[in-house]
């Protein structure tokens, strides 16, 4: 690639940094990161607005993180957020951008935990305090958190902050920090308030637009480096924190399939197997459970896979590493479809580094690594797992019986009188057919169906692994 890293490495930053910023995927500023990158690291007030998405979280970390001293046990950049989710995505962006610095330490302070906890943080000593106005300034109160020492105060999402009625107590926040402080300002949307806010709190700010273009590549990818005898571990652990409601799971081989399918359903998932070894029945089943979102994990092979077409998959698993790049691409590719987001979290041991940086090479663009150490930023890995939305039923009648989705869907809602809004997909074949109904009414519409007729006719029913 030509020197695509150029920007970044054109900044006043330390080498570990740049290299971290790489394995994150960060090789190419976003428009607002190139405008106010420099002067936010040279230490200027900013105002930088710029649309949700737009990669401002990168600008002020870094600037937060540049006037770190280290060895000084004391919170000297504050991050002040509007809810506690915004505070704990920055706050482990944080703890990724510093990782190469082995003593990095960042506190979130925010409602809905006990104060003590945070208390008892900072008494060993944060460099950076992520949180919400209103627990900080409990802190304030309370005499648990100083702000004598800070030298970078930002305000994230501060036109909402304004909006959420905060206003007075960003107020009293600032004025708790030393007035030499660099205030950094940021916002979405450009509302009066936010001009009030700078007059007041910042010094001669410069305000920096971009232009909109997403930084967010649609599918955001992870890969953990993992021990091989973790690795179902590690997939169960990931699945559980990110909990999406579907996953593609794929798989090198049948055998890992098999025992990747087994460990998942002992671990409470409702997981299905798809390899080359299943009958065309079967494996007609558990498409049907799958894109009727009556199964929360297929795990696949590679051919097995192929030309299956799923809407809104929200989440690729790769248990392992395919040896072609192009494979790769084409798994994550299963996600993300049609304008929505998705996520493509993989699994690596030591033997297969080499295949990813092949994957990296062939693409161009690197993929981006994660750590399982971070897994309490993606979510609680010790929840049971969601059952599936929805059970399938397999009525024994489909094209050649002249069956339609309409004759399903009157049944259901006609005679066996349902909600229409208790039904998802139907699936016509040719000898058998498929209706997704809400988990909770499965049973009892298997009985009703059974009970009564479809399209004038007696049919059987049956529910599928139920
Ligand atoms: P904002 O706060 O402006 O809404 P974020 O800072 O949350 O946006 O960034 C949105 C997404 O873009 C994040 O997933 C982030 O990792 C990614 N991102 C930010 N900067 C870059 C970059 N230079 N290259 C690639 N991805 C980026
Ligand atoms: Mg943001």
């Amino acid at each position: 690639m030509p020197d695509a890293a150029s920007f970044f490495a054109s900044l006043p930053l330390k080498p570990s940094t740049i290299e971290t910023m790489k394995q994150l995927g960060y090789l190419e500023p976003t428009p607002i990161q190139e405008a106010a990158l420099r002067d936010a690291l040279a230490g200027r007030d900013l105002i930088a607005e710029a649309e949700t998405g737009s990669g401002k979280t990168l600008v002020f970390a870094l600037a937060s993180l540049a006037n770190l001293n280290r060895r000084r046990f004391a919170v000297q950049a504050l991050v002040v957020c509007p809810t506690r989710e915004l505070a704990e995505q920055v706050a482990a962006e944080i703890r990724r951008l510093s990782r190469a610095e082995q003593n990095t330490k960042t506190v979130v302070l925010c409602g809905g935990v006990p104060i003590k906890g945070q208390s008892a943080n900072l008494a060993h000593g944060a460099h950076v305090a992520v949180g919400t106005p209103g627990r900080i300034m409990d802190h304030l109160e309370r005499g648990t958190l100083s702000l004598d020492a800070v030298n970078t105060l930002v305000l994230d999402e501060a036109d909402r902050m304004l909006d959420m009625g905060f206003y007075d107590d960003i107020g009293r926040i600032a004025e708790s920090c030393p007035a030499d402080r660099q205030t950094l300002l940021f916002s979405a949307t450009y509302p009066e308030g936010i001009d009030e806010l700078a007059r007041r709190f910042q010094r001669d700010p410069l305000k920096v637009c971009a232009e909109k273009r997403r930084a967010q590549s649609a599918i955001d990818e992870r890969a953990f480096p993992i021990r091989d005898e973790d690795r179902f571990e590690t997939a169960a652990r990931l699945l559980k924190a990110f909990s999406p409601e579907r996953a593609l799971v794929f798989c090198n081989t049948r055998q890992r399939c098999r025992e990747l399918t087994a460990y998942l359903r002992d671990a409470g998932f409702a997981a299905l197997e798809l390899h080359g070894e299943l009958e065309q029945k079967e494996r007609e089943q558990t498409l049907a459970r799958f894109a009727g979102r009556g199964a929360t994990a297929l795990v696949a092979t590679d051919v097995a896979s192929r030309g299956l077409d799923i809407e809104k998959l929200e989440a690729v698993l790769n248990a392992d590493i395919p040896g072609d790049p192009e494979v790769y691409t084409h798994r994550i590719g299963r996600t993300a479809r049609a304008g929505e987001t998705g996520l493509a979290l993989s699994l690596f041991d030591e033997g297969e580094a080499a295949l990813i940086d092949r994957i990296e090479a062939a693409r161009g663009t690197p993929v981006p690594r994660a750590s399982i150490d971070e897994i309490e930023s993606y979510g609680d890995e010790d929840r049971q797992p969601d059952p599936p939305p929805m059970g399938i039923l397999m009525i024994y009648g489909g094209k050649r019986d002249k069956l339609r989705p309409a004759d399903v869907l009157g049944a259901l809602t006609g005679e066996a009188s349902f909600p229409k809004e208790a039904v998802g997909k139907i699936q016509i074949l040719d000898d058998v057919s498929y209706v997704a109904v809400d988990r909770s009414i499965a049973a009892e519409a298997e009985r009703r169906l059974n009970e009564g007729k479809i399209k004038g006719r007696r049919v059987r029913v049956r529910a599928l692994g139920m």
